[in-house]
């Protein structure tokens, strides 16, 4: 099959023009959500455009579950009390979740700590924050080009079940995950290890699990025991063979990360091909099935447990990476590197899901910081990324993807946004020193 990257140029200026704003945010995960607040709360009229029917990305359509990186990374977290690492937009947000009864207390994920949410309540508490005056909400709606001129984007190409449209802004956060508004500007990008992506995952939850039974045998830490992790290795069906589970707030539910997706033929998948991406939903059905047959049969506790649902769609950890002003190198990450323009705090360890096992490595008492330049493109002057598709080596990526970080780099993207336009800057002119004082102040 082969592709356009463009619509042709005399189609776009064609578009009727569905409104004006000084920001319009593309993509309405954990990025997307706390770019536009952030953007709105500095009283700028923001435009929030979302492809799925409500927000939370791969946090919630992926049903991806805990909010991971909140918390410093410690040696032995059964003898300690879990530290908060991360606090801006999302202790804001994970506080109102906490609030409505949609986070669980702080869980043991090795040497850290994670707190599943719940999705329904996910949606509720960021719905309730889109909701005013300054945003404008726009779902089931896909950007598909970006109209540019001289290097900046002046627009963007939108297509609707009513037709195409388009709108126009002053700058433009590309929260997509897959850098879909740099991609589109022609701009250059890259895709994991020589294109190698990490292997993609269909998230499950199953119910009526007797949870004292399954805590005995299980134990505290959310991460595979090695009883477990030696079961799984003698199973050919399974392909991953070390795995997290999560009781959620809810009674007798558990949440399940434990598959990973190939292709039929075990081939590594690029979900930015449709082919590809279908082939990982298929593949999916079959892998979350097998688990839980697994988990019935293996797992005290799960015997008359019952299959809840899939994710809306396989869980999508990486694609394309931006080529930015600035990259997080892997170096930093495992040595804790800190930065004068550091937006964003992290002690979460390089998770990198690739091959039977994820590699877990870990940055005890210790943490990195991320570059504000990491979210500006090398050229392009009014359009930042937020989000998994920031400027980054590929394992440090397995670090730096994670929800509370992408919270952060929307926030940050947003006050950049806010200096950018009120003093004439491009996003590459902006002092990222700058950028770090705000999201200590704000
Ligand atoms: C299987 C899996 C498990 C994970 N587990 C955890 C975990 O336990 N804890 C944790 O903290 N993190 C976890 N993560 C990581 C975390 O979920 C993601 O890194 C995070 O959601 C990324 O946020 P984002 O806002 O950058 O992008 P996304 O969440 O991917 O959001 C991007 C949004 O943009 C929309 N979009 C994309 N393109 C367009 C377009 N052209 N037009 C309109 N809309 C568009 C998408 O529909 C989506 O809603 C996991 C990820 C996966 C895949």
């Amino acid at each position: 099959m082969s592709y356009c990257l463009n619509l042709p140029a005399d189609y776009k200026s064609d578009l009727p023009c569905f409104g004006d704003y000084d920001v319009v945010v593309t993509g309405a995960g954990p990025a997307g959500i706390a770019s536009a607040v952030t953007a709105a709360e500095l009283d700028l009229k923001v435009l929030i455009i979302e492809r799925l029917g409500f927000c939370g990305g791969a946090a919630v359509a992926g049903l991806s579950g805990t909010v991971c990186g909140l918390y410093k990374s410690v040696e032995n977290p059964s003898q300690a009390k879990p530290e908060q690492l991360v606090f801006g937009f999302a202790g804001r947000f994970c506080d109102a979740l906490y609030a409505a009864g949609g986070l669980t207390e702080p869980q043991i994920y090795g040497k850290t700590w994670v707190a599943t949410h719940d999705c329904a309540k996910y949606k509720k508490v960021a719905t309730d924050m889109l909701r005013q005056p300054n945003i404008t909400v726009l779902y089931h709606t896909q950007v598909v080009d970006v109209i540019a001129a001289e290097n900046a984007v002046t627009g963007l190409a939108l297509h609707t079940k009513s037709g195409f449209t388009s709108v126009t802004a002053k700058r433009f956060i590309d929260a997509s995950g897959d850098a879909d508004l740099v991609f589109k500007l022609g701009q250059k990008t890259r895709k994991g290890q020589n294109g190698i992506i990490q292997n993609p995952t269909m998230m499950f939850k199953v119910g009526n699990v007797d949870m004292e039974t399954y805590l005995n045998y299980w134990g505290e830490n959310t991460i595979s025991p090695p009883k477990v992790v030696s079961m799984l290795e003698a199973e050919d069906d399974l392909l991953r063979k070390k795995v997290w589970l999560f009781p959620t707030v809810n009674p007798g539910e558990l949440l399940v990360n434990a598959t990973k997706i190939t292709g039929f033929d075990k081939r590594a998948l690029d979900v930015t091909n449709p082919v590809d991406h279908t082939e990982a939903e298929q593949f999916s059905i079959y892998q979350a099935e097998a688990f839980f047959n697994f988990m019935k049969e293996n797992v005290p506790g799960c015997e008359n447990s019952y299959f809840i649902d899939y994710a809306t769609e396989v869980g999508v950890r990486q694609t394309r990476s931006i080529d930015g002003v600035k990259t997080l190198t892997n170096n930093d990450v495992v040595s804790g590197t800190k930065f004068s323009d550091g937006m964003v705090k992290s002690a979460w360890p390089i998770e990198l899901h690739y091959g039977d096992k994820p590699r877990t490595e870990w940055l005890v008492n210790d943490y990195y910081e991320v570059p504000f330049h990491t979210l500006v493109p090398k050229e392009g002057k009014n359009l930042i990324v937020a989000g998994r598709c920031l400027s980054s080596e590929h394992e440090a990526l397995a670090s730096c993807r994670v929800t509370a970080q992408c919270f952060e780099y929307g926030k940050a993207a947003a006050l950049a946004a806010h200096i950018s336009i009120k003093e004439t800057l491009d996003f590459q002119a902006i002092d990222g020193n700058r950028i770090a004082q705000l999201m200590q102040k704000a």
